[in-house]
């Protein structure tokens, strides 16, 4: 029987494919090391567990509001003003099942068949894709490594065209790690500033793990402040990604856009979930910089493993939990039996002789990287790039 179009016009996430042939590889008895997947390695903080299961006992069983409970909008607004200095009210808010819900209700209401959205490379690989199914076309716009794989308010005029609507990145960047500062941001405010029409989806879920200090966000400039959609969630600062709680802030008519989709998709996200952002917003926010000291500990390690894989190549990640070498210079190598085309051929060469998974840059817009996550324990680290580095030894 025939299937609709539209899932033919979009890929699965790599991310995932990569994470479920590792799985598949370790359900056969095979010791596989996991840098594929973007989720920190901790439990949830303790406050946060128990306001989960108060929530339970109290009975937050019901639909909840389709933008999500007021308070919990509140909490959100709280936390923009403590942690961005960025005011907003309720009515800018809508809870969404995790930052992907949200992101796919921003681009469906801001983007029509047609239209063109910028995407600095390398960038998640969702976005493109999301893209796609609101009809849009992504336009990729690359960046180099020795400007840390950011784009210039130069770069971002260039790329502007009529059928701009929207601008799309995130910042701390996942594949890159890249951070834009206050003054990069307020480059490409001036650019946005001059073209009113084009929305910038601000993704800053990666907001509190940063190791350059503090995080900035292209909100805060007045002139654009109102095309600008924030784009945040409890995911990767609170390690709550099997709670689901993405959000947006941003002005009334996109989220009521949102709500309007949202409504017709999914409803309000989940109950519980929504009582214990409360409490991961508003609470002890003592645990997730503790998540942040252990992650720039680790990227500190990582750093010396990655300078001493022969060949690779990195700019060094100034947040989130990946580092992105280039690792062009294995292509066209080859063991005896597998020669390596491309940054897929090294990953899957990698996950077969390594057993360690990682993921081609291809699918982050960047095909000479590779992107290795480093939410894993040091010592699962340590093993992983012992083994990456015995098995490119074998490449010649
Ligand atoms: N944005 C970025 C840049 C991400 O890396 C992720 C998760 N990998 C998300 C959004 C989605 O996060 P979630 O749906 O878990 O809130």
């Amino acid at each position: 029987m025939k299937l609709s179009s539209l899932l033919s016009r979009f890929s699965e996430p790599e991310t995932l494919k990569m994470a479920k042939l590792g799985r598949e590889l370790r359900a056969q008895g095979v010791d596989v090391i996991d840098l594929s997947l973007g989720e920190p390695d901790f439990d949830t903080p303790e406050h946060i567990k128990t306001a989960a299961k108060k929530a339970v006992d109290d009975n937050y069983s019901h639909y909840t509001p389709v933008p999500g409970y007021l308070d919990a909008r509140e909490a959100v607004c709280a936390k923009l003003k403590r942690d961005n200095n960025l005011d907003y009210k309720p009515e800018n808010i809508v809870l969404s099942t995790g930052a992907k819900q949200s992101l796919a209700n921003v681009i469906l209401a801001t983007v029509d068949q047609g239209d063109e959205v910028i995407i600095p490379a390398p960038f998640w690989v969702t976005y493109s894709e999301l893209v796609k199914i609101a009809g849009g076309i992504p336009v990729i716009l690359p960046t180099k490594m020795e400007n840390k794989y950011k784009i210039s308010a130069a770069e971002l005029e260039a790329a502007i065209t009529s059928k701009t609507r929207v601008f799309l990145f995130s910042s701390p960047c996942n594949p890159s790690g890249s951070v834009y500062n206050y003054d990069e941001l307020k480059s490409l405010a001036d650019v946005f500033a001059k073209n009113p029409e084009i929305f910038i989806i601000s993704d800053e879920i990666y907001e509190y793990i940063n190791f350059v200090g503090k995080h900035e966000s292209i909100a805060q400039f007045d002139a654009i402040k109102n095309q600008v959609i924030i784009v945040n969630g409890l995911s990767k600062g609170y390690a709550m990604t099997g709670y689901r709680l993405g959000y947006i802030a941003a002005n009334v008519d996109v989220a009521k856009g949102c709500e309007k989709l949202q409504g017709q998709f999914t409803s309000g996200t989940n109950a519980v979930t929504q009582r214990a952002t409360i409490d991961a917003l508003v609470g002890d926010q003592t645990p997730t910089l503790e998540m942040t000291k252990e992650f720039e500990r680790r990227k500190k390690r990582v750093l010396e493993l990655v300078s001493e894989v022969p060949g690779w190549k990195l700019a060094e990640p100034d947040g989130a939990f990946y580092v992105f070498p280039q690792v062009s210079a294995y292509f066209g190598k080859s063991d005896g039996t597998t020669t390596i085309n491309d940054a897929d051929d090294l990953c899957m060469y990698l996950l077969n002789v390594a057993h360690v998974s990682t993921v081609t840059g291809r699918a982050f817009g960047t095909p000479d990287c590779i992107r290795l996550s480093f939410a894993n324990s040091l010592p699962k680290i340590e093993e992983a790039y012992k083994r990456i580095k015995t098995a490119l030894a074998k490449l010649n």
